[in-house]
């Protein structure tokens, strides 16, 4: 049995606004209010583990030894076959700048990789988001979604990240091509909020 989330206004560990969006529109059905860890000029802690979970369980837990509340954390990323699965946990490094992050430098670079070791088409990539429920007592839970497609080349539409140029299975348009609405009813996130909701808020 795992633990229920009591409250109506939910504390989300993040300072990504295209996260925090998706979230608060996957919340907004059950009457959950969404309040950030940005919002609340929480620090961001450094992400020194080398999985998903790892990383969203610092998020998660530092949040809620922070504030006393009860937090939820993703992490996720994207990982493309011929690349033997990277940027996978370093997708948000591959934005890194020096001067903040550019989505449009690391699709770049991904594409310039594939290039360079002639990878086959379709190149079969996958975004996993994994989410962590933390409570101040230092219980949590662990959910975690995934999304299968393609890379595809070039980049099309808006959203947020790396949505310009993942291609989801069955679809011929990118995340970044589909409404808000419509990402949210098949992207890694929603599958593993799907799971969270049924267990944590039900
Ligand atoms: P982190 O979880 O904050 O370490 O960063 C994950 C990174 O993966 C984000 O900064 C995005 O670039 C990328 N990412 C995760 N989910 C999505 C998505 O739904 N669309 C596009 N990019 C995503």
């Amino acid at each position: 049995m795992m633990r229920k989330f009591a409250g109506n206004k939910l504390l989300v560990a993040t300072h990504n606004r295209g996260k925090l969006d998706e979230i608060s529109a996957m919340m907004a059905p059950l009457g959950i209010a969404v309040v950030s860890a940005g919002e609340l000029g929480l620090p961001e802690p450094a992400e020194t583990e080398t999985t998903f979970i790892g990383n969203a369980r610092i998020k998660a837990h530092a949040a809620a030894t922070a504030t006393g509340l009860p937090a939820l954390a993703d992490d996720s990323g994207i990982s493309i076959d011929s690349l033997g699965g990277a940027p996978g946990v370093y997708t948000a490094d591959w934005a890194e700048t020096g001067a903040g992050r550019d989505f449009g430098v690391a699709m770049n670079r991904a594409y310039a990789e594939l290039e360079a070791v002639d990878a086959p088409e379709p190149r079969l990539a996958q975004f996993r988001s994994t989410l962590v429920m933390a409570w101040p007592d230092g219980h949590d839970e662990v959910f975690e979604g995934v999304v299968h497609g393609r890379f595809v080349w070039p980049m099309r539409g808006t959203g947020h990240g790396y949505d310009p140029i993942f291609q989801p299975d069955g679809y011929d348009i990118t995340f970044g091509e589909m409404s808000a609405d419509q990402k949210n009813l098949i992207s890694h996130r929603a599958d593993a909020f799907r799971k969270l909701v049924k267990e944590c808020f039900t």
